[in-house]
């Protein structure tokens, strides 16, 4: 089975059969009912439950169906009844569905701006006041935002493409470092740079570039709409046939970057030999990386739907996460050669295992929301590496397919042989796990006393011991795990006893252990003035506590809670903690270092649920026995009436936490709306209405700073004032509205030649314009200007009546200084004069000044 397509759901899955059953059925109704084109998930019913429906455009790529199957198990987990609704490729249709969820009523929407609907979408669920959540593709449109213009409208949780786009640049520098390349020379090949994600994964790559001196463009190409790996194949043959010294290629999608390598294969290009990245895990991607291909891949974005749920179901339960953010990102993760392994269990998994409420703000009261794929593999996949096995450790195993066990025949709970002769306890249910993974067959030594058993493996006639505590004595002849089970040293005692904060309160006394445990030998060795009664099993060791013939009984906590419940000592608790544990770990023959290293391998593979498994089968705190009921009633009792306060205040507190998040997430939103509003009026007042350009006002205040900044830099500064040639006859004849075109076309035009940061154009009035901008030397600035004249002139802008030229042309006086004791009204002054001997010498001319 191909793990990487079990992952996106591309083989049969037995994970959603409703929705692929549902889905013939519903494309077989007509068109007219959409609301029976969405696939509804079936759960068992439950009153009350939460109605969300997911708006998907298709369900039929690897995308998508993980996106949903990640999104069906944080439903299940937050008992949410999951609609999904398929619109088949057509926004069209995705629209009239929203129509038919919110006909429903349905208590909340996860939505995208698919195609540019969002905008429509939103006006549609404030009319019908059902709290949406927008995902995976958001607005472009900076100031559009979540409960501002659409009040229902309460989050969004989109992907953070610029990070994405320079995590991938970082882990394309970071393999080219294995490969000992010291120069990237990348290769870009960009998406449709219409999509903001492509234009933002972009931004990211140039940020991470502008840091790092040993990466550089060597040529970039974008593929246009389709994202096709067709354009990106010619791209890349294109490129490096002009630029051979390539040696990266960053694409913005894996379809892209796999574009580029079957441009090499055409080019008969080893692949080793080109470092490549893409963005998706693709199957086909993500199988490249795991045969150890120079390859890598960012992605993980299809866990948005499932977070927007989480936002979705946290606010309709009353916790309201505007406090912390309504605009989340989820934050992609790269997969290279060195991680694919932990990888792979989260490949195939059915995501069964995360825990979704345990994410949510609902369950986990105050918590800050952490919505990224590396926080779940650290989670909950890390604790269950893979399991594999090098070639002469499977060899080893398919020459001893059966281990000889060398057990505890009466050690509950850690194991046993019970009244059936069967191998039972906790180390049992480790080492049939294990046996099971390694393919072996298990032989517990059941007939066999300790003394037997321990004979019988120093004589090598048997071979692992499940359970087993580390002691010098046993690393002579046995090589340990590392411990996989432990447990704390208890004091237990009779009921009337006090509790023992100390074990040195047992001094003098006599206290119960077991002959040969490793709670004996601590005693003996730590604390010599408490003195022992040794026992031969805890059962024995116990009876005498509840006799009264000792004051107490040491050992860990798992065994004496087992045989307590057990044999019903009803008159006994715990009283105390010691600072010892016993842990345990498996032991192996020495002489057998490579079952050793399966054994432990096979230890790390057991997961954190089937260890929270394993424990809840044998530690189960029984509180029918040991108890004193009297006291258990008074305990009761009083715990209820401080727990009915607790609840009365918890209530109070967090109704009131509540209504102050929310008074907080609406200041903040006014305070960000007022933000907006400033910056809007302060850009008016500095902004010319006809052209866009900076006005006359800006234009003191930018001169003068501008002024001091070269002053501080001791670099050169130029300012320019332009005049168009004949404009009053252009008015004349053609009219003021046309005369009013051509200004706006020559700002344009200006604008567009000045795009270094220090470049700053203004209209200063009527046809005047003026430019200010730093750093270049006076025959420099001379040609940026005399470029600047050329491009109005190149603009073909018709005008019959000058007499400069039969096209609108402007006439430029440019002073530059690099003098620090000018002012401003010298260099407008100088600027002026050169402006008027242009005109006096024909127009259409640059005169420039140094002064
Ligand atoms: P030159 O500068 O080459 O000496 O000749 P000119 O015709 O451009 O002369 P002048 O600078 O004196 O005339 C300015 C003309 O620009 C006057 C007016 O018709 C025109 N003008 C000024 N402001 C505007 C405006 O906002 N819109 C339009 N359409 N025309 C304007
Ligand atoms: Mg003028
Ligand atoms: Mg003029």
């Amino acid at each position: 089975m191909d793990d990487l397509a079990l992952f996106y759901g591309l083989q049969e899955s037995t994970h959603l059969p409703l929705l692929y059953l549902r889905k013939p059925i519903a494309q077989a109704l007509p068109m007219k009912s959409h609301a029976i084109l969405y696939l509804y998930i079936l759960l068992p019913l439950q009153v009350m439950a939460t109605e969300i429906a997911l708006f998907v455009p298709r369900t039929e790529t690897a995308a998508w169906q993980s996106q949903i199957q990640f999104a069906q198990s944080a439903a299940e987990d937050l008992d949410i009844d999951l609609l999904i609704y398929d619109a088949n490729n057509q926004s069209q249709v995705m629209l009239q569905q929203v129509i038919d969820a919110c006909n429903r009523r349905v208590n909340g929407i996860l939505f995208m701006n698919y195609e540019h609907i969002g905008e429509q979408v939103l006006s549609i669920t404030e009319r019908y006041q059902i709290p949406s959540v927008i995902y995976n593709t958001g607005f472009i449109e900076d100031n559009l935002l979540p409960r501002s213009k659409y009040k229902h409208w309460i989050g969004s949780i989109t992907p953070d493409d610029k990070y994405a786009g320079a995590l991938l640049a970082e882990q394309l520098l970071r393999r080219a470092e294995t490969n000992e390349v010291k120069e990237v020379k990348l290769l870009v090949l960009n998406g449709n740079m219409n999509e903001l994600s492509a234009q933002q994964r972009n931004q990211g790559l140039h940020q991470f570039i502008k840091h790092h001196s040993n990466v550089s463009v060597v040529a970039e190409g974008s593929t246009g709409i389709n994202w096709s790996r067709e354009e990106a194949k010619r791209l890349f043959i294109q490129h490096y046939q002009q630029f051979p010294e390539i040696n990266t290629v960053w694409a913005a999608s894996d379809t892209l970057a796999l574009g580029a390598m079957d441009a090499m294969a055409e080019l008969a290009l080893p692949r080793q030999d080109m470092i490549v990245g893409g963005i998706d895990w693709l199957p086909e991607a993500l199988r490249m990386v795991s045969k150890q291909m120079p390859y890598v891949s960012v992605g993980g974005h299809f866990s948005e739907a499932a977070w927007g749920l989480i936002l979705l179901n946290d606010y309709l339960h009353g916790s309201d996460f505007a406090a912390e953010s309504t605009q989340f990102h989820s934050q992609m993760y790269a997969i290279n050669e060195k991680n694919i392994n932990t990888f792979q269990s989260f490949i195939g998994d059915d995501w069964k295992r995360i825990d979704f409420k345990s994410l949510s703000k609902e369950h986990q009261n105050g918590q800050i929301y952490n919505f990224s794929i590396k926080h779940l593999l650290d989670t909950y996949y890390n604790n269950s590496k893979m399991l594999t096995l090098t070639d002469e450790e499977t060899e080893w195993l398919e020459q001893h397919n059966t281990l000889r066990l060398a057990i505890d025949i009466d050690w509950p709970p850690f194991e046993y042989v019970d009244d059936n002769n069967i191998y039972q306890g906790m180390s049992a249910d480790y080492i049939k796990i294990i046996a099971q993974r390694l393919g072996v067959k298990i032989e517990p030594s059941v007939g066999k006393s300790w003394e037997q058993v321990v004979q019988a493996s120093k004589q090598k006639e048997l071979d692992i011991y499940p359970a087993l505590s580390i002691t010098p004595d046993r690393k002579e002849y046995l090589r340990f795990t590392l411990p996989y089970l432990s447990f704390p040293m208890m004091i237990i005692t009779n009921q009337d006893i006090p509790y023992i904060n100390n074990i040195n309160a047992l001094k003098d006394e006599v206290v119960s252990v077991v002959k040969g445990y490793s709670s004996h030998e601590m005693l003996q060795n730590n604390h010599p003035q408490i003195k022992l009664f040794e026992a031969n099993n805890v059962s024995e060791a116990l009876e005498a506590v509840s006799s009264g013939r000792v004051a107490a009984y040491i050992g860990n906590i798992a065994t004496a809670n087992y045989v307590m419940t057990r044999e019903g000592y009803t008159n006994l608790k715990v009283s105390g903690v010691t600072p010892y544990r016993i842990d345990l770990s498996m032991a192996v023959r020495k002489d057998w270092p490579t079952l050793h290293a399966i054994i432990q391998k096979a230890l790390d593979s057991i997961t954190e649920e089937e260890r929270k498994h394993i424990y809840s089968r044998w530690i189960t705190v029984r509180y029918e026995h040991g108890v004193d009921y009297n006291l258990v009633w008074k305990i009761v009792v009083t715990s209820l009436i401080v727990l009915l306060i607790l609840s009365y205040w918890t209530r109070k507190l967090s109704t009131l936490n509540s209504k102050l998040n929310h008074e907080v997430a609406e200041r903040k939103q006014i305070e960000k709306q007022l933000r907006e509003e400033k910056k809007k009026i302060e850009k008016l007042a500095i902004t010319d209405s006809l052209t866009g350009l900076y006005n006359r006002r800006h234009y003191n205040i930018v001169l003068l700073s501008e002024i001091r900044r070269a002053q501080r830099n001791r670099d050169w500064i130029s300012f320019v004032i332009l005049d168009i040639d004949y404009f009053k006859q252009y008015n004349d004849n053609y009219g003021h509205q046309s005369g009013d075109d051509q200004l706006l076309s020559l700002a344009t035009c200006l604008k567009a030649n000045c795009h270094r940061a220090s470049d700053y154009c203004f209209r200063l009035g009527g046809e005047e314009f003026g430019i200010i901008f730093s750093g270049l030397s006076p025959k420099e600035a001379f040609l940026f200007v005399e470029k600047l004249r050329a491009e109005i002139e190149a603009l073909h802008l018709e005008h019959r009546y000058s007499q400069a030229a039969p096209v609108l042309t402007a006439s430029f006086g440019l002073v530059t200084t690099n003098n620090l004791d000018h002012e401003a009204a010298t260099l407008y002054e100088a600027a002026d004069a050169a402006l008027y001997k242009a005109k006096e010498s024909g127009r259409n001319k640059v005169v420039s000044t140094e002064i």
